[in-house]
């Protein structure tokens, strides 16, 4: 019996949100490109996530700092020393793995053949390559393993610039890379992925409070996609789990069909960043509060989430297989297409109607015009993608101007006049987005 990622797999290929990357020549391990509704939907994402971290807030602003960046801002992170999981190989079957995610059983043999491991060796996840013409050492630059960097680099750019005070935040989209040991569970980790950060600059003393405020709030904005809050919750990192810079940290984790893993982490990282490129660089990137007089390091609260990873927990989250149909039952708000138009049958001045409905919709939501197959058929079509609702023009329609819309979800319906139906949608989405 096939699994419920491999159905998930299959949906996204068979219906274009996501193929495996460079498919014709046999693939690349664990890169995927969007197809048209995957990309729709990565866009949605992207945007929910823009507007409610910086458009809808007065104290986030945004950045689209660059992927490259000087190879000292890796070397002052820690990247560069301390960037690494450590790798073990079975001396047996090849197989590589993480030494630190063998848990359970025996941690010195290898989990697929039970063959001796090698001792861990410490692996750098950071791609490298070269910037101009000669390949030499001088000339390694890194692909950024995360975009909070550019960032931290930025912050006195930004704090002059936009005059602001504390507490303030810089938000930014991007993709990163890491060269990881063991990528897998389709886009939950791969090796190009994009990321959407947070940081949020604080007085010191103050990093209990925020970080408790960003879990709640980053928490919030996963219920808001519609994702089940049984599926949801918070794992605080143990000692032994804290990364280097974090003074605490919590990931926010989605229960998905491989067991319980982190969606986003929000961590406190205290004055750390600000301190090391302070000192690397010689500039001091410290903020002077002008009604105290005294000049000070921001400490940091850091939400960090993956784009690709909320996706993957939307589709998984939202796959549901019933008696006569499989559904994506997608909050309205991600959907990649907000409604379909059909008309009954392609006769009788049907599809004239229902084009001229699709047309005038076009314009302000994501639409679907579909008149081939039995009205049935296309309505399962819509339930596998995910659109929230289907309007089909029928002989009423000719003679009232009201339309059927269905619910896809509950497969309710109910009679709409067709200029009502802008309205209509709008007021749905809206709901949902509360
Ligand atoms: P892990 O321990 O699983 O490798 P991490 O703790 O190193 O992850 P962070 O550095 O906190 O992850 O990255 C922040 C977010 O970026 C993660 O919560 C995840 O959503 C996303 N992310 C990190 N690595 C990957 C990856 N390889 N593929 C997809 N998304 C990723």
């Amino acid at each position: 019996m096939e699994s419920v990622m491999e159905k998930l797999v299959s949906l996204c290929k068979r219906r274009g949100f996501i193929f495996q990357s460079s498919e014709i020549y046999g693939g690349i391990n664990s890169c995927y490109d969007y197809g048209p509704l995957g990309v729709e939907l990565k866009r949605n994402v992207k945007e929910l996530w823009w507007q409610r971290l910086v458009q809808k807030r007065s104290d986030v602003v945004g950045l689209d700092s660059s992927i490259l960046m000087a190879p000292k801002v890796w070397e002052a992170s820690g990247h560069v020393a301390g960037f690494t999981d450590p790798l073990v190989d079975c001396k047996k079957c090849k197989g590589r793995f993480r030494e630190d995610e063998l848990d359970g059983g025996d941690a010195s043999k290898c989990p697929k053949c039970g063959g001796e491991l090698t001792q861990p060796r410490q692996f750098n996840l950071m791609f490298k390559t070269f910037m101009g013409p000669v390949e030499d050492k001088a000339n390694v630059v890194f692909l950024r393993p995360e975009t909070a960097q550019g960032i931290y680099v930025n912050f006195l750019n930004v704090q002059a610039t936009t005059r602001r005070k504390l507490p303030f935040g810089i938000a930014q989209i991007g993709k990163a890379f890491r060269n990881e040991i063991t990528p897998g569970n389709f886009i939950f980790r791969t090796r190009e992925f994009e990321q959407m950060e947070m940081q949020y600059f604080i007085r010191p003393g103050e990093g209990e409070k925020w970080i408790e405020y960003w879990k709640e709030e980053r928490l919030q904005s996963y219920l808001d996609l519609g994702i089940r809050q049984e599926k949801l919750r918070f794992h605080e990192h143990s000692d032994k789990e804290l990364a280097h810079y974090a003074a605490k940290a919590y990931d926010i984790q989605y229960e998905f069909p491989f067991g319980w893993q982190e969606l986003e982490g929000v961590h406190d990282r205290t004055d750390f960043d600000l301190q090391r490129h302070s000192e690397a660089s010689g500039k001091q990137l410290s903020y002077f509060d002008e009604s105290t007089g005294e000049r000070f390091l921001p400490h940091i609260i850091e939400t960090s989430a993956g784009c690709d990873r909320s996706i993957m927990c939307l589709l998984a989250d939202a796959y549901r297989e019933e008696k006569e149909r499989v559904v994506l039952a997608l909050s309205p708000l991600v959907a990649p297409i907000k409604a379909a138009v059909f008309p009954l049958v392609k006769r009788d001045g049907m599809p004239e109607v229902a084009e001229k409905i699709f047309t005038d919709l076009k314009d302000s939501f994501s639409m679907f015009y579909d008149e081939s197959g039995s009205v049935g058929r296309r309505y399962r079509r819509q339930d596998e993608i995910g659109t929230p609702y289907a309007i089909t023009v029928d002989t009423q329609t000719l003679e009232d101007h009201t339309v059927t819309v269905r619910e896809r979800d509950s497969m309710q319906q109910q009679r709409i006049a067709d200029s009502q139906l802008a309205q209509f949608l709008q007021e749905s989405l809206q709901k949902r987005s509360r």
